[in-house]
């Protein structure tokens, strides 16, 4: 029955399709997340000791995860492995003993998938281990690999397609003093090489400093290489092998279909084909145009605030916002003013805090804001009070003077950066 309802739907759509075939779906979907041009994942194997001591703590002040491929038969530090998940990085498999793959019986290469596995998700929360990176890079039987990994590293040294050929074996390009990319040079060229064939680039890192890792690396050349990835945030999206993965294979499969449409809301259902949806559980970036009449909107996905904002490409007004494919349904409300619709609050609302000394506003500035962002107040109906362009950034605190502002009431307080934008209330008594 259910069979014959979807299919009569379908025969609904491709009927109503060819009717207006000229019209477009307002709907686009980004290659990458945020729209940015292409994908760069960071990955670290075998846990050297600076990977922890050094490079962690430069992404975390980037606002970028990482991904760390662990051999729990070695000696594994889980209180460092908890720490890094606890903070979003992934924790994924590079097997219990680190032997060569292609060398071993199937049944031993799944007890060592498996070991490792249930070690790390046993020992490790927030996050399961759902990646693997091959050691040596050699090849292991794919079809058992896929019934554990959505995703699997390789080192075949070429940047990817926007789309894998095998996810079974992402292609790596080895960093460090033995690999193919040393100098600070040298990583800015192959980001620039990722951005132009509008791919997905990973690292392969080792050693860190002098930790006695394969391949060293300084430190100061894996900062430098994030400081200009992070100049250039609109172009590089950067993030663990695991969601970049999940991001892919979401996108490559996902549909969007209004359910309702009235003057000042738009239902619809975000949907992929994948059946896995612990795993594939990220969100893609998707943009509609802005109906006419529109000024802002805010959207929700199971009643919860997502990120969202308004921007315009080629003098059309666009409302972009992520939301997670057969992750609950969406609603599009009409904004009478940005700001009003937004304090319903969600996990990444909450981070973004707002106090007051009566002469100064401070907030916290979320990491992942871009430079130069502005600082809006709204009225408890959504009208505009005022706007600052010119707000003063220390490092996480921003503060904007109160001179301007009425002595009392309820604000919405928000922080916009031209790609997300974040919103507090604070009550003036
Ligand atoms: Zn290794």
């Amino acid at each position: 029955m259910l069979k014959n309802t979807i299919f009569m739907l379908l025969s609904v759509l491709i009927v109503s399709y060819s009717v207006e075939a000229q019209m477009v779906s307002p709907y686009q979907v980004g290659t990458w997340s945020g729209f940015r041009t292409c994908a760069i994942s960071y990955t670290f194997d075998d846990g050297c000791a600076n990977q922890f001591t050094k490079a962690i703590p430069l992404f975390d002040e980037a606002g970028f995860k990482l991904t760390l491929f662990t051999v729990t038969g070695w000696t594994t530090n889980w209180a460092n492995l908890q720490n890094a998940a606890a903070k979003g990085h992934e924790v994924a498999n590079h097997t219990a003993t680190h032997p060569n793959l292609s060398t071993l019986t199937v049944d031993k290469q799944k007890v060592e998938l498996e070991t490792s596995n249930s070690l790390i998700n046993s020992k490790v929360s927030f996050q399961k281990s759902l990646t693997m990176a091959t050691p040596y890079c050699a090849e292991g039987n794919d079809p058992l690999a896929a019934q554990y990994f959505l995703a699997v590293r390789g080192c075949q040294g070429f940047i990817e397609p926007k789309t894998p050929g095998s996810f079974m074996n992402v292609s790596s390009v080895i960093c460090g003093n033995l690999g193919s990319v040393f100098k600070v040079k040298e990583f800015k060229s192959k980001a620039d090489q990722a951005a132009t064939s509008k791919g997905w680039l990973v690292y392969l890192i080792h050693g860190i400093d002098n930790d006695g890792g394969y391949s060293p690396l300084a430190s100061d050349t894996l900062k430098s290489s994030l400081k200009y990835l992070k100049e250039n945030d609109g172009k590089f999206w950067v993030n663990t092998f695991g969601n970049v993965a999940r991001y892919i294979k979401e996108r490559n499969c996902v549909s969007v279909t209004e359910t309702l449409a009235t003057e000042t809301d738009i239902s619809l259902a975000l949907t992929d084909t994948l059946h896995n949806n612990e795993w594939y559980n990220y969100p893609l970036t998707i943009r509609r145009s802005l109906p006419s009449g529109w000024i802002s909107a805010s959207v929700t996905q199971n009643g919860k605030l997502v990120n969202s904002s308004v921007l315009e490409v080629n003098s059309v007004k666009y409302l972009q916002f992520d939301a997670v494919p057969d992750g609950g349904s969406i609603v599009i409300s009409k904004a009478a003013a940005t700001g009003q619709n937004e304090l319903k609050g969600s996990s990444e609302q909450t981070k973004f805090k707002v106090w007051t000394d009566r002469k100064t506003i401070f907030f916290t500035v979320p990491s992942t804001c871009l430079p130069n962002p502005t600082v809006s107040l709204f009225s408890s109906n959504g009208m505009l009070v005022d706007s600052f362009n010119d707000c003063q950034i220390d490092g996480e605190i921003g503060k904007v003077s109160m001179v301007r502002l009425p002595k009392s009431g309820a604000f919405v307080v928000r922080l916009n950066d031209k790609r997300s934008s974040w919103s507090s209330q604070i009550i003036l008594l």
